[in-house]
């Protein structure tokens, strides 16, 4: 193996630097992947514009935490992995001793660690996996029949099982997602695998909009231009939605889901606010008198990721529609262009 490999390394906001950089060398209970698709997130876009807690000024990092790879190497100490392993990395390790890591919720975990924002991630030709990660089961064998695009879509799928585990949907009950993005759209797809009635869609861009009607929307609607709250109205029959899955980061988005839920309405806010803007204001009366629940989750464990590796594997949810384009690692700029640019699903960057 030569020693060095391509990167695209994170200098500051909005300088991130395609470049050579020495392959990351592994410790005796640590892995080498050799990343064959990695998926842009959210997350990615506030780190690279300098809005990620984990990455404070004057940090030096290779962003990306949603990695599907090939494992090149594994240490002397390691048992359970071997090299030619096609594999999804979990992305969270906790300390394994907290409350939160044992009650398998390691992604609350205060000393929490991930690929690409503590440490090293995938926007590169290889990730180390530290021993953490490697004891504490996060590498997940996917065998070889899986689509490369989808395998890198199981992390984000993986949150998006978590948001929906904390809002326990029933068959036959309305819901209203804001926000038709690559998280929507999933969470769109889960919603009606599990069995909900008339899935209302909100979202700002038309072409994204459209793309919702071929994943299963009943109803769309783009809130610039048509009163959301009269076409909640109007199709649950004045009831309100039973449930609303808040998949955008816009404080509106979230004021307006405490008003459009139904009595007993649950709610779930799956984007996080912008670092500088996080508050929001509400009638508080309205949580109160309708009984709401409202919900947050944030990531996802390492138990919601092997739960979504074996969904994307079954096939019993096709993802693969989720994917829009792949790019190679030097152009990872043009790819985060394209990723922010809030048209297409999902980007991902193929070293
Ligand atoms: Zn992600
Ligand atoms: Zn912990």
């Amino acid at each position: 193996m030569h020693d060095e490999m391509l990167a695209a390394v994170y200098y500051g906001p909005r300088d991130l630097r395609v470049e050579h950089r020495p392959i990351p060398k592994i410790g005796a209970h640590e892995a080498l992947l050799r990343v064959i698709t990695t998926g842009i997130c959210g997350t990615d876009i506030r780190i690279l514009h300098g809005q990620h807690g984990k990455y404070p000024p004057g940090t030096i990092r290779i962003p990306g935490h949603e990695i599907f790879g090939e494992i090149a190497q594994v240490g002397d100490a390691v048992r359970n992995y071997h090299a030619g392993q096609r594999v999804f990395l979990a992305p969270n390790t906790g300390c394994g001793k907290c409350v939160q890591c044992i009650s398998g919720s390691n992604n609350l975990c205060a000393e929490y660690d991930a690929p690409g924002i503590t440490y090293d991630g995938s926007f590169a030709e290889y990730v180390r996996v530290p021993t953490s990660a490697v004891l504490q089961g996060n590498i997940i064998d996917i065998g070889t029949t899986l689509d490369p695009g989808v395998a890198a879509l199981i992390e984000p799928f993986a949150c998006v099982l978590r948001g929906q585990d904390a809002l326990q949907i029933k068959p036959g009950e309305n819901i209203l997602l804001i926000g038709a993005g690559p998280i929507g759209v999933m969470h769109l797809m889960l919603a009606r695998f599990r069995g909900a009635g008339c899935v209302i869609v909100s979202e700002l861009d038309s072409d994204r909009l459209e793309q919702a009607m071929h994943f299963g929307a009943d109803r769309t609607v783009n809130p610039a231009e048509q009163d959301l709250a009269s076409v909640v109205s109007e199709t649950t029959k004045g009831a309100g939605a039973d449930v609303v899955i808040v998949a955008a980061p816009a404080p509106k988005a979230q004021e307006a889901a405490l008003e459009l839920a139904s009595i007993g309405g649950r709610i779930n806010f799956f984007g996080g606010l912008p670092k500088d803007r996080p508050t929001i204001t509400f009638n508080s009366n309205l949580v109160h008198y309708k009984e709401l629940h409202v919900t947050g989750t944030a990531a996802c464990s390492t138990k919601d990721c092997h739960r979504a590796a074996e969904i994307a594997c079954s096939g019993r949810i096709d993802l693969s529609q989720v994917v829009t384009s792949s790019h190679p690692l030097h152009d990872a700029n043009a790819a985060f262009t394209e990723a922010e640019a809030g048209k297409s699903l999902k980007v991902l960057i193929e070293p």
